[in-house]
């Protein structure tokens, strides 16, 4: 329930400021940097408190990003109680860990009871997908997918709804590495874990075994479990979604369950490749037991549309987003305000959503910013599933998450991230790079190096809707109390604000090519 209010001379200020800037010829050269300081001063103030998800401070910067939407001229197209808002509730809740889980493997030489915090620790996702549900468990080799290197442990395995076990290392043949050797070398260590997580998303398995030899076990015992602070999750996400049920398991425990199946490995660090064969465990299935305090919590997406001017066309969409959400206080009680991560990326959504409206194109677009994102993707996630225009009529999705910094790498040109454009068709990329060649000409970086992050165009990228992740690179001040509008780099927000406007009237207004 909305039942606070915030300063109505905040918002005015806000309205006015925006409205006295509209005066340029061209609908890009209405995105200036003058008008992203302005939204990025009152986002991440200290006023806001760090717009974490259901905070007060979250609730005022929704409302503050409504009435830019509003003074845009955008439609709202979401329904709430059978009238038309823009503020899509997002169905949260805090989840209280009241007894840790339990985890009961039936295999065919009998039952194995795993006590959490002994046997196994729950890291990452959720666990509701899988709670009071009896689960498949199959065997899925090293988790790597690597089909342009020749190897795809998941090609032809059934893995919706089921447990997945996940042996360490990457494959040898002969003792030699299968894969090529920077990508053997990732694999082997730790930090080749996210890398074969980011190869899960589209499984929708319901959860996954992390197996750990000792020396990575070591690495991740320093991560605290999810059951030490409460879980702030998504209350209607029952069905397996792409972020699994993520645990470690030792390698022990792995071969005790394994035990006897063919194509399995029979000693902890096995890593030849003719004795790892993934496939489902005959007779394994898993049943997870764990009681929790649950706490409904107020968030909501902002979502506004401007509609298209093609009769056809106007029914498809291309999707511009960020999120609102950031971070509570850190450990000493500062607050987070969180300027590039992603009061930058919404001030950007704004000046677009106002340029797009003054000369809307052939399709039409929709506006989100995101509740949770910093929570696990939890508004994308929602605004998906239930989604207030037909799904499968968005065609791309712009999401920008922090474009207002510059990492170590980037220090020489201010080259920015552009993530994940070839994710779900080479075509995409090719696109965007063409765009950017053509207008503004910003220095882009499109390959990971190294780069783990993830954001809300991942939700969109798993129903198959390409789009890219316009993202700063981890620099210093992320997710730390100095990330302050004052370091925002403001010529460059502007730059990749109007990229972002070009690239959607480029899909606005012509064929796309993956859709010949
Ligand atoms: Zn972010």
């Amino acid at each position: 329930m909305m039942n606070r209010r915030l300063p109505v001379s905040l918002i005015f200020t806000a309205v006015l400021g925006s409205l006295a800037a509209q005066e340029a010829s061209s609908p890009a050269a209405s995105i200036t940097a003058a008008e992203i300081k302005h939204h990025i001063y009152f986002l991440a103030s200290d006023a806001l408190e760090g717009r974490y998800i259901a905070s007060k401070g979250y609730e005022i910067a929704a409302r503050y990003s409504e009435s830019q939407f509003m003074a845009a001229g955008l439609k709202s197209i979401v329904q709430v109680e059978g009238k038309p808002a823009f503020l899509q509730p997002v169905p949260v809740q805090k989840r209280t860990t009241k007894s840790a889980p339990v985890l009961t493997i039936k295999t065919p030489k009998g039952e194995i009871v795993l006590t959490h915090g002994k046997d196994f620790k729950w890291l990452e996702g959720d666990i509701l997908p899988c709670e009071g549900k009896t689960m498949d468990v199959v065997f899925a080799g090293f988790g790597i997918h690597e089909p342009a290197a020749g190897w795809d442990d998941f090609k032809g395995l059934a893995t919706e709804g089921k447990l997945l076990v996940i042996w360490p290392g990457a494959p040898l043949k002969k003792g030699k590495p299968v894969l090529p050797a920077v990508m053997h070398k990732n694999y082997s260590s730790v930090l080749g874990w996210s890398q074969k997580l980011m190869g899960m998303l589209s499984l929708r398995a319901a959860g996954v075994f992390m197996v750990t030899d000792p020396s990575i076990a070591a690495l991740l015992d320093r991560n605290r479990a999810k059951t030490e602070t409460p879980q702030v999750v998504l209350a209607n996400q029952t069905a397996p979604s792409f972020i699994p049920w993520i645990v470690t398991l030792k390698s022990e425990t792995a071969l005790a369950l394994m035990a006897g199946q063919s194509g399995t490995p029979k000693k902890a660090g096995e890593a030849d490749a003719a004795k790892i064969r993934p496939g489902r465990l005959a007779g394994v299935t898993a049943t997870v037991a764990a009681a929790f305090d649950a706490e409904p919590l107020p968030a909501w997406n902002v979502v506004g549309v401007v509609e298209g001017t093609d009769p056809v066309l106007k029914s498809e969409y291309i999707a511009v987003t960020a999120h609102l959400d950031h971070l509570n206080p850190d450990s000493k009680g500062a607050i987070r305000n969180g300027a590039d991560d992603n009061a930058s990326g919404c001030a950007g959504v704004m000046e677009i959503a106002e340029a797009v409206a003054r000369r809307p194109f052939k399709r039409s677009v929709i506006f989100v910013l995101f509740a949770g994102e910093e929570s696990g993707l939890l508004g994308s996630r929602h605004f998906l599933t239930e989604c207030p225009v037909p799904r499968d009529k968005i065609v791309a999705d712009l999401d920008l998450d922090m474009i207002g910094r510059t990492d170590k790498a980037g220090e020489a040109d201010r080259a920015h991230y552009a993530l994940d454009a070839d994710a779900v068709t080479p075509e995409f990329k090719k696109l965007l790079i063409a765009v950017n060649d053509r207008t503004v000409r910003w220095p882009l970086k499109y390959d990971r190096q190294g780069v783990s992050a993830g954001s809300d165009n991942m939700t969109f990228g798993t129903f198959g809707i390409p789009g890219v992740f316009f993202f700063s690179g981890s620099h210093p001040d992320y997710h730390r109390a100095t990330d302050d509008a004052d370091k925002i780099d403001y010529e460059k927000a502007e730059a990749l604000s109007r990229l972002t406007y070009e690239l959607a009237a480029e899909l606005g207004d012509k064929p796309l090519p993956w859709k010949k």
